[in-house]
């Protein structure tokens, strides 16, 4: 029985003791009786009860099929984990308490109503294990699922309309995310394959929803003009000197031109003012050069793989495919690693995983380490964090850091340590910050003759196999992050009595949830383990990220280092540095979110207000002859409002321009506004008419109607979300200049709105009046538009 304090998970526990009470009937029915319940819920659904009335039951029904199919019956802590995240809420379990078996529940409750569930994992290698194990008890019980990844091959589109209309999809957000921006650029109905959200369960949710919350995810369209200033740029940083000619912060986040390399530059380019408006490509140029150089580290930011620099997600030290920095910095590093340069691509469609997530009616996650973040996830996502008691007690030993004045000291302690451990036979996880590290420690571990696999960005397709061995007596693994999440180390014969896995982190990760990541590697479900994180002075962590005084102690301590003999620091203010900084990088990246979140927001809401606006006309099944007009008569009230357009000459010209291109000069002898007015509309009824006859039924003209406006959408909105980006990253980069850079960005933003919405009506209208229509051979009308 488990003892319980906290008051909501009492409560919650009444729930569970409601399932319990089915069990017992549930044990008793046939395999055919159990599967009918569902057809028996969907009725009860229909008629008016909801789910939380069929909660205890349902879930009393999916755990005696998780028991027939998978052989695993969900103990009571996975059901109270059930029953958070059917509530919306986030469910935080601990590694290796199964939370795979416990979403089944949740999943197959919200899945009744039909509206459609989705189950988001980590990486698509899990999206597919986790739908293939458990979609065995979906379909058991009669509902459908799909997987909305493949790593194999690429999904097509065709397929996608069946993937989406399953009851249950597991896929990762970053299919998601792409496949929703997509399914807005398509312009037939037919074409449409995503249903509005209803529900999502979301595993690892701290590290999609925090972790890599702010990464817009961006298709990318027509190239633009390439520039061949990186080159030049990149000859140039390369002459010039640190703190002479540039200076970084003390983060290194940020670098720029001195004095006296602003003067280089203007003697390098011989030109006379870097600043003045003519230099603004080649200065914004030189900057990409300098930060590529300054900022971005291989091995540490990206990787080459394939002739391509690939980043690498700084949190789990996974590659992100298909990402790239955007606005020049790719093709900067590019040019820097000797790569031939990629096209600049402009951004079509881009979203946050914060605001994809937000769509939906109800949203729900799961992860071993949610609570460090608690007001997080209920100030932007209104979710709850609900800590869930462990199965059985956890007994892995957390051993207190040791602290090392320098780098080498560290090394060799961690080393002598990890040796003495794989003598004995007891399995080592070693774990790096980065795949450079990564490479250090495994050069290192091979002069001592010690046999290991290596885990990182560079050998992802093994990664199950290298984790599958990696609790086997004598084995050793060093990993970077991304040993953290999602698979589960089992411990091999004999490991137990050793004192299970060794989880050794040879330095600090930038959070707290990660350290506890990686410690969760060991001592999963009551076994035996133990985890040690070793530090230095030297670490990126404290150096960079921490106080002052921590460089000055270091200069001091430095030089009289005896390396025979690394002494360990145990003071307070040493034990406790490394909590703090993490706290303060925790609260820095909270702030940085909320800060993406506000600058988002403009684009949301346009976004929202242009997808809408899209689907109305996608899915309207009238002609749309009638809006066509109305669209003509606003933006006739706005130029003919302008008394000089009321003469001949522009009057003429705008005909000309955006109405007819063969205009037979007729205009009315009046030229009051009214008659002219009158006179123009009557231009686009003639147009109608005529594209009536061409056309010849209905279907076809609604179509060509749909595209003309489409078209006219589409091409603004592009060129709009791309101007957004431009501003953001203009108002961000003014930002020392006093300004507050997010009013200056709502300002250009809402501004640039109008105009776009302006665009998109003449040129809807234009695309209408103006196309040639001309038809095939099989009487086939193809569009040619202006
Ligand atoms: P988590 O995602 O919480 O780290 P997993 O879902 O990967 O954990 O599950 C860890 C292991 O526990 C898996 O091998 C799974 O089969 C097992 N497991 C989960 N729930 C149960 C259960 N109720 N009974 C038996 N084994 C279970
Ligand atoms: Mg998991």
């Amino acid at each position: 029985m488990h003892k319980i304090k906290n008051l909501k998970i009492k409560k919650l526990f009444r729930i569970v003791d409601r399932v319990n009470s089915y069990s017992a009937k549930m044990a008793s029915l046939s395999d055919e009786m159990l599967k009918k319940q569902t057809k028996v819920f969907k009725a009860r659904l229909k008629n008016g009860e909801n789910l939380d009335d069929l909660l205890p039951e349902a879930f009393s029904v999916v755990r005696e099929a998780d028991k027939r199919v998978l052989s695993m019956f969900p103990f009571d802590v996975q059901v109270l984990g059930g029953i958070v995240l059917h509530q919306g809420n986030i469910a935080e379990m601990k590694t290796g308490e199964g939370k795979t078996l416990t979403a089944t529940m949740p999943v197959y409750l919200n899945a009744l109503d039909g509206k459609g569930v989705i189950l988001v994992t980590a990486n698509s290698y899990l999206a597919e294990r986790d739908a293939q194990e458990m979609g065995k008890v979906y379909r058991w019980l009669g509902l459908s699922i799909s997987v909305g990844v493949d790593q194999k091959k690429e999904i097509k589109e065709k397929q996608k309309k069946t993937i989406y209309a399953s009851d249950i999809v597991y896929t990762t957000s970053y299919a998601l995310g792409f496949d929703y921006l997509i399914d807005n650029l398509s312009t037939f109905a037919e074409q449409k394959y995503m249903r509005a959200f209803n529900y999502v369960l979301i595993d690892e949710v701290d590290s999609v929803l925090l972790d890599s919350a702010q990464m817009p995810l961006v298709i990318s369209g027509a190239p633009r003009v390439q520039s061949n200033l990186y080159q030049v740029s990149n000859n140039f940083i390369l002459t010039l000197e640190k703190k002479v000619d540039f200076s970084l912060d003390d983060q290194e986040k940020n670098v720029w031109l001195t004095e006296r390399g602003i003067d280089e530059a203007e003697h390098f380019f011989d030109i006379d003012n870097l600043f003045s408006e003519k230099y603004k490509e080649l200065f914004k140029h030189i900057e990409l050069a300098l930060k590529a150089h300054q900022l971005f580290k291989i091995n540490r930011d990206y990787v080459i793989e394939d002739q391509k620099v690939k980043l690498l997600d700084s949190v789990n030290g996974r590659i992100m495919e298909g990402t790239k920095l955007q606005s020049g910095l790719h093709q900067a590093i590019e040019t820097k690693e000797h790569i031939e340069a990629t096209p600049e691509t402009r951004a079509m469609a881009s979203i946050t995983y914060q605001n994809l997530f937000r769509m939906f009616h109800k949203i729900s996650g799961m992860t071993g380490t949610a609570s460090t973040a608690k007001s997080g996830f209920l100030e932007t996502y209104n979710m709850e964090v609900v800590s869930i008691p462990t199965n059985r007690p956890t007994i892995r030993k957390d051993l207190t850091d040791k602290i090392f004045v320098s780098l080498p000291e560290k090394i060799s302690a961690l080393i002598e340590q990890v040796k003495s451990l794989h003598e004995k036979g007891q399995p080592v996880l070693l774990v790096t910050e980065s795949v450079s590290m990564s490479e250090i420690y495994s050069k290192i571990l091979l002069e001592q003759g010690i046999a290991h696999n290596v885990l990182n960005a560079y050998n992802i397709p093994k990664e199950a196999d290298i984790i599958a061995e990696a609790g086997q007596l004598g084995s050793f693994t060093v990993a970077t992050s991304m040993a953290g999440r999602g698979t589960d180390i089992k411990l091999g014969p004999g490991v137990a009595r050793l004192g299970g896995l060794a989880v050794i982190g040879s330095e600090h990760m930038k959070s707290n949830r990660i350290d506890e990541q990686l410690r969760g590697r060991a001592g999963r479900q009551g076994d035996p383990g133990l985890s040690q994180f070793y530090v230095s002075l030297e670490d990126n962590l404290l150096i960079k990220e921490g106080p002052d005084w921590i460089r000055k102690y270091f200069e001091k301590k430095s030089n009289k280092i005896d390396e025979n003999e690394p002494k360990v620091l145990t003071r307070h203010k040493f034990t406790d540095l490394v909590k703090k900084i993490q706290k303060y990088k925790d609260e820095q990246s909270h702030d940085a979110r909320i800060q993406s979140l506000e600058f988002d927001e403009n684009l949301r809401i346009q976004r929202e207000i242009v997808y809408k606006a899209r689907n109305k006309i996608i899915f309207s099944k009238e002609i749309l002859n009638q809006e066509i007009i109305s669209l003509a008569s606003k933006l006739f009230d706005i130029f003919l409002s302008n008394r000089k357009n009321l003469l001949f000459e522009n009057l003429s010209r705008y005909i000309l321009d955006n109405l007819n291109y063969d205009f037979k000069f007729d205009l009315p002898k009046n030229n009051d506004r009214k008659s002219i007015k009158k006179y123009l509309i009557k231009i686009v009824e003639d147009k109608i008419r005529d594209r009536q006859s061409i056309l010849k039924n209905d279907q076809q003209l609604t179509n060509f109607e749909k595209i003309s406006i489409l078209k006219a959408i589409d091409s603004s909105w592009i060129e709009q979300v791309d101007n957004l980006q431009q501003i953001k990253l203009a108002v961000i980069s003014r930002q020392y200049s006093q300004k507050n850079p997010l009013y200056e960005y709502q300002r250009e933003a809402s501004s640039s709105y109008g105009l776009m919405k302006k665009k998109i009506m003449l040129s809807g209208l234009k695309n209408f009046m103006l196309s040639d229509l001309v038809e095939g051979k099989n009487s086939e009308i193809s569009i040619f538009f202006p």
